[in-house]
């Protein structure tokens, strides 16, 4: 199989072309990924200003990668009062978010109206803020737990005023790896499912990956490609987001670090098989800052945002939970050779600097 030939045909890559690319050099893979790129985008990089709220850590599920629930090892249950978000919130406009980014544990109790009341809280409060919310592991879980179809769900999100979801839950579609790394949260069909209901209610989602733990290369390109089937139905994607597994405080014990190479072929490869989703986020909070900004030049041409404060992948090691500054995002930008381009939630542009 020529691989240089077939990306430079410039065609829909298959499974088995896709698993081949992580055998080709880290130049060229590099090379026709910032090709892809700067097709689309030149060399601006987005990135929004945002605030991550985690409203409780308390959780009925037990993720084995998960080091953020208060049923694994994490000592500290919480669980926040509406006042206590308000409050969040509050603080970050004051601090210049436009998007509120808000994802919970799966409470065993907390009620459907603490999960949703809240949004419309916040909108009337601040209506220009965008609500981002609830993964579909969060929506599955209500179902489940509260008795509504995904329906029923996904209309009182809009009711409430949730604007976009985020990608959370996707983990890796694989059945098998699944179950062993997050049995009994959403299956991959009933994400996809779910993702898709929202989008053919208007809205759109983000898809994450999670990879780095006991897939391999195999399941992360199964992974990609169940979401473009799925994107080439509805057209609902705006990003796809590689997360990197972070090792600490977690019970799958993993003892080899991924590498940046293989972090950067993976973004890479994100970029030339998802030729139907616009944008590739390189999630500093998982890859570190230095890593995103290197994958810039692999395809990447996202940063998410200044996310303002973390819990979820701080809990487990990454060092994100006090977010950015926003001159500090955008001189780490501008000084790596690209253009900062602040964007709304939808990537609307709204200023280069
Ligand atoms: S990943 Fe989410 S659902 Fe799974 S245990 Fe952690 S908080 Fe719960």
């Amino acid at each position: 199989m020529d691989l240089v030939k077939i990306l430079e045909s410039k065609r829909r890559l298959n499974k088995e072309e896709g698993e081949a690319l992580y055998e080709l050099d880290l130049y060229t893979l590099g090379k026709f990924a910032t090709e892809k790129r700067v097709e689309r985008f030149g060399k601006k990089t987005f990135f929004n200003s945002n605030r991550h709220i985690n409203p409780t850590n308390i959780c009925a599920d037990v993720c084995k990668f998960c080091a953020f629930s208060a049923n694994r090892k994490n000592p500290n249950p919480y669980k926040m009062s509406h006042e206590e978000i308000l409050k969040n919130v509050d603080e970050a406009v004051e601090l210049g978010a436009k998007e509120i980014h808000i994802v919970s544990a799966h409470h065993p109790d907390a009620g459907m109206s603490w999960y949703m009341d809240i949004f419309e809280l916040i909108k009337k409060k601040y209506p220009f803020l965008h609500v981002k919310a609830l993964t579909a592991a969060e929506v599955d879980y209500l179902s489940r737990r509260y008795g509504h179809s995904y329906e029923e769900i996904l209309n009182i999100m809009k009711q409430k005023g949730v604007d976009s979801m985020p990608g959370g839950g996707a983990e890796i579609f694989d059945e098998k790896i699944r179950s062993r790394v997050c049995k009994d949260k959403v299956s991959s069909n009933n994400w996809l499912k779910i993702h898709e209901k929202w989008h053919n209610l208007g809205f759109k989602s983000n898809a994450t990956m999670l990879f780095g733990h006991i897939e391999d290369r195999a399941h992360r390109i199964d992974h990609m490609i169940r979401l473009r089937d799925l994107q080439d139905k509805t057209g609902g994607f705006n990003a796809f987001i590689p997360l990197v597994y972070q090792r600490e405080n977690n019970y799958l014990n993993v003892k080899e670090f991924l590498g940046s190479q293989e972090i950067l072929r993976t973004i890479a490869i994100s970029r030339l098989m998802l030729d139907n989703i616009p944008h590739i986020k390189a999630y500093w909070a998982t890859s570190t800052i230095n890593l995103a900004l290197v994958a810039q030049e692999f395809g990447a041409d996202d940063l998410d945002g200044t996310i303002q404060k973390e819990s979820i992948q701080s809990a487990a090691g990454a060092k994100s939970s006090q977010g950015m500054k926003f001159k500090d995002f955008i001189d780490l930008i501008t000084t790596s050779g690209f253009i900062p381009v602040e964007r709304d939630s939808l990537y609307n542009e709204l200023k280069s600097y």
